[in-house]
């Protein structure tokens, strides 16, 4: 399997997961024009993607999707709650809405070669989920987007081969810097945005002895930097038995204005 991040950050994201056979965007972010490029970058032609798994409604994660919907016909997956919530953002425009199918959280379901999990985050949305997909033997965890996380959500994403987790921001760099106090407020809460210490804390309890890389995803432009984030979530890592390992995990900052190197597993 591959997981390869084409867009991940506040300002948009889109995230590529797929098999030899099967090809899977989570979110659509971004312009048709630059997931189509970011596509092309992996030689994976849009008319091939099999499906586009929806996190939640915000627009960082659907503002390309109608312009692809109209052009690409592409089936839409997402709770029944994100979806309505979808179908009434303005940016949408018109849609078939056949494209579009209901999923429970919890509960995996299969598309071609693939089997798709959506699992329940906290998040000041609808009913936001995280993903995780698997051929059976290789199994990718997809998370951002979430104030918080509990031994559940762990359980569920763990045994990961590759993962995207998220580092939003630096708590001190969110603290002083220019947001409202209210906006302050809603990102630190439990229903808004992993710091880079409770990410790596995350990671640190998803590592194992197969994982093949890790991306840490959907930083904030104005309260993060890649290298802040990196330090942190490195700096997480001890204390968990597979972190005396020689391997550092292969851990990258996911690129926010392009794909970033494809994680083979
Ligand atoms: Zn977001
Ligand atoms: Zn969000």
């Amino acid at each position: 399997m591959r997981l390869c991040s084409l867009y991940s950050g506040s300002s948009g994201n889109c995230i590529y997961v797929g098999s030899d056979r099967t090809h899977l965007l989570i979110d659509a972010g971004l312009s048709m024009k630059k997931i189509v490029t970011a596509l092309d970058e992996m030689d994976v032609k849009p008319e091939d993607i099999s499906g586009i798994l929806i996190t939640h409604e915000h627009s960082d994660h659907i503002q390309g999707l109608g312009v692809i919907l109209r052009k690409y016909g592409i089936p839409v997956y997402g709770t029944p709650k994100t979806l309505e919530a979808v179908s009434q953002y303005k940016g949408l425009g018109k849609v078939d809405f056949s494209l579009f199918h209901g999923v429970e959280p919890e509960k995996s379901f299969a598309i071609d070669d693939l089997w798709v999990k959506p699992i329940s985050i906290w998040h000041d949305a609808v009913d936001p989920v995280c993903y995780t997909v698997t051929d059976g033997d290789k199994k990718i965890s997809v998370a951002t987007d979430m104030g918080d996380y509990d031994s559940h959500i762990v359980d569920a994403l763990s045994g990961a081969d590759a993962m995207l987790i998220e580092a939003n921001h630096d708590i001190r760099m969110l603290e002083v810097g220019p947001y409202p106090y209210e906006l302050k407020k809603r990102i630190l809460g439990r229903y808004g945005h992993l710091c880079n210490e409770k990410g790596g804390q995350l990671i640190r309890e998803l590592l194992n002895d197969h994982i093949k890389g890790i991306y840490l995803g959907h930083l904030s432009k104005e309260n993060n930097f890649p290298e802040l984030a990196y330090e942190a979530v490195k700096g997480e890592l001890f204390g968990n038995p597979y972190s005396s390992d020689v391997r550092d995990f292969n851990i990258m900052v996911a690129d926010r204005f392009g794909i970033s190197p494809v994680i083979e597993c």
